[in-house]
């Protein structure tokens, strides 16, 4: 059988790098084990499920470089679920509940002040196939819930967490769906799942829980149940992550201009005990993913961790990389005078207009700057050139270090940092860089 993994998300919202994360760690795998990655898109809510949120999905997966093998919505598959309900519901694994939400409060509130845990007391079971005919036909919608084997604890390997089990006795039996025939998410995941070959689910220890009573559904749908990583969560620097946060999306990321492979290196090595690398591509991290490496305890997203990496990838990134993003005219040797010195591409615009000019003048410093204006020009002009200029100008004024450079980078870009002056006084070019000294002798 071929490796599987699929990211599950409800497009009820933008991703966030939470989600992101389950993302890639899902396709590091199965690329990894030469295996299939899957996009499923649960999108059973339909009222809170948006078009808008499933293209973004998409699109963010595009851009980070992780597309899915296959694609699959849930609203596709309803006649399926209905299907393996059926099964069920013959199996007397699910059955129904007329219970209000009112009453069932009532009975939690109860279960609440004698100490007793508050799970639901399978009432619905008690009652006779005529009861049940009975409220039918009287107009009452049941709601249906999936009958817990409540005789051992569910037992997996986490590939994460190690041995992992879950007393279903501590749980009540889950509703599967809902009075009005629609789903919630446990069955059809796990119908899903069984159709689709997933053989590994990936996701968030919230869903610890979940495991336990999906194992059950596999099982009761005579499936082998798929193998479970739970990985520790992640949190902001302000705490937890919410979908909503757009703060954590990928638009703002991409607008702050981080690289998509900047997120991908930090998200691959968060919450594990390998260091995050400057990988300009995704390979790297397709080699070393391992669940042995990760540990169980929330790891922190820092935006700043993720600037400073994306700077550090930057500065590796060849031209054609990024040629596409950068302002016309703009070569690859130009890209190598400024790379080390830009946080995000766009900064390359900045840097170019510095190239290009006009610049606006920062310091006096007229007879210096005169005489490098002379000296320039009488010098030629050639790949040395930034040398040969304050070579001679430290022999005739015997000025050194910063009296000897900054005026003349100050003069040339307007600026008291920046890319070497050597590199950049080539592309500023002879005329522009004599005009900018005579500039300032005045
Ligand atoms: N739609 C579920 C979620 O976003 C999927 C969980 C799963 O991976 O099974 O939480």
């Amino acid at each position: 059988m071929t490796l599987t993994t699929r990211f599950a998300p409800s497009p009820t919202g933008y991703l966030h790098v939470g989600n992101v994360r389950t993302a890639l760690h899902n396709w590091l795998f199965a690329k990894k084990h030469g295996g299939r990655f899957l996009l499923r898109l649960d999108d059973t809510d339909t009222e809170r499920s948006r078009e808008e949120y499933a293209d973004a999905i998409r699109a963010d997966l595009a851009w980070l470089g992780l597309l899915p093998d296959a694609e699959y919505r849930q609203s596709d598959r309803l006649a399926r679920y209905n299907e393996q309900f059926e099964t069920l519901v013959a199996a007397g694994r699910i059955y129904p509940c007329f219970e209000t939400a009112e009453e069932l409060e009532v009975r939690r509130k109860i279960q609440l002040s004698r100490g007793l845990p508050p799970v639901y007391d399978r009432a619905a079971l008690n009652l006779t196939p005529d009861e049940i005919a009975a409220k039918r036909t009287a107009g009452e919608r049941p709601h249906w819930r999936f009958r817990l084997d409540t005789g051992a604890h569910v037992h997996w390997q986490d590939l994460i967490r190690g041995d992992s089990h879950i007393d279903p006795a501590s749980l009540s039996d889950p509703v599967v769906r809902r009075a009005d025939g629609s789903y919630l998410y446990m069955l059809p995941s796990v119908i899903d799942d069984i159709d689709m070959g997933v053989t590994h689910v990936i996701r968030g220890e919230d869903h610890v829980t979940n495991s336990g009573v999906q194992i059950q559904m596999f099982e009761a749908l005579g499936a082998q149940p798929p193998a479970f990583a739970h990985e520790a969560l992640i949190t902001g620097t302000e705490g937890a992550l919410s979908k909503r946060l757009g703060s954590a999306g990928m638009a703002h990321f991409r607008e702050a201009g981080i690289e998509p492979v900047a997120i991908a290196a930090l998200l691959a090595r968060l919450g594990t005990s390998d260091s995050v690398e400057p990988v300009t591509s995704l390979d790297p991290l397709v080699e070393h993913f391992d669940f042995a490496h990760f540990g169980r305890s929330a790891a922190r997203f820092d935006e700043a961790e993720l600037r400073q990496l994306n700077a550090r990838i930057l500065h590796q990134l060849d031209y054609d990389a990024v040629a596409n993003r950068l302002p016309p005219g703009m070569d690859a040797a130009a890209w190598a005078v400024l790379r080390p010195n830009l946080e995000t591409v766009a900064d390359a615009a900045d840097w170019w207009q510095v190239i290009e000019g006009p610049v606006e003048p920062l310091a006096n410093d007229g007879d210096y700057l005169a005489l490098a204006a002379d000296t320039l020009e009488s010098l030629p002009w050639e790949p040395g050139i930034w040398s040969a200029l304050t070579g001679a100008l430290k022999a005739a004024t015997a000025r050194k270090g910063k009296d000897l450079f900054l005026p003349l980078r100050r003069a040339l870009t307007g600026r008291d940092h920046g890319p070497e002056m050597a590199g950049l006084l080539l592309l500023i070019g002879r005329d522009r860089a004599l005009e900018r000294l005579r500039a300032r002798t005045n």
